[in-house]
């Protein structure tokens, strides 16, 4: 059945974790019953495959976002320490996991935050060839760093890969763009002319919509949470001229493209 898709979010993070079942709910109702929520570390990875296990319209993405830029994220504050250890770890447990899981990511590049340029670029490229070994799409994040997020999907010659909440350059839109990119628009797109930017460049045939909860809201006051995703459905169908029901079938069609 053609359903409305979050095709990024964390539904791991305290600030929705414990309401996720009035959060499945809303979502049902809104129309959006597949809901990608992916995992940044040891931590969320595990929850993300236990919230897969009880909730059907959840769907597990595991990934390993650079360490040395998330203590930004964390409410903890508690410093992370990026060894070689650690994700490794990661990597074979995803491969152990590899018939659960629908993608891989959260990873990528943070050069906002992160510290360790050379090990972040060796981490991500570990990634993305699991990605392709799986045969399974990437979720990447790039912040600061889409040049080089970019020049490696490149070299590794990366088909299946989905862009979330891209901030980059015009020219680097187009360029992932024309390597066969997908990207996602979040919900913030409602007020953000960039993300607008990137629906007027990119064609229907490489989009897909999140909401990146609890994070990225349409709406000032509330907390991001997926049923909102129709915000960024709305304003793609707003852009491109198309009725909801069109670019509804149209993602569906994405999905089904990339995911089967
Ligand atoms: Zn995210």
């Amino acid at each position: 059945m053609v359903s409305f898709i979050d095709i990024h979010c964390h539904l791991d993070f305290p600030q929705i974790y414990p309401k996720i079942d009035s959060i499945t709910e809303n979502a049902k109702k809104a129309g959006v019953n597949i809901i990608l929520t992916s995992g940044i570390n040891k931590k969320t990875n595990r929850l993300s495959l236990k919230l897969a296990e009880e909730h059907s319209i959840i769907k597990p993405a595991l990934g390993f976002y650079p360490p040395d830029a998330l203590h930004r994220e964390e409410s903890s504050k508690e410093e992370f320490n990026f060894n070689e250890k650690e994700f490794k770890e990661e990597l074979q447990f995803i491969r152990k996991n590899k018939d659960r899981i629908y993608a891989i990511g959260e990873i990528g590049l943070d050069y906002k935050d992160g510290r360790n340029k050379e090990l972040q670029k060796k981490v991500f490229i570990s990634f993305l060839r699991l990605a392709k070994q799986l045969d399974k799409p990437a979720i990447i994040h790039s912040r600061k760093a889409e040049q080089d997020a970019i020049d490696i999907l490149e070299q590794e010659d990366m088909k299946k890969v989905i862009m979330h909440c891209f901030s980059g350059k015009k020219h680097l839109i187009k360029r992932a763009s024309d390597l066969g990119c997908y990207f996602s628009i979040p919900t913030n797109v409602v007020r953000a002319e960039n993300i607008q930017g990137i629906i007027k460049i990119v064609p229907l045939n490489r989009l897909f919509a999140e909401t990146d909860s609890p994070f990225l809201s349409p709406f000032k006051e509330k907390q991001n949470e997926p049923s909102f995703v129709t915000e960024s459905y709305k304003k793609i169908a707003e852009i491109k001229g198309l009725t909801l029901e069109e670019v509804k079938n149209n993602l569906f069609m994405n999905w089904q493209r990339l995911f089967d």
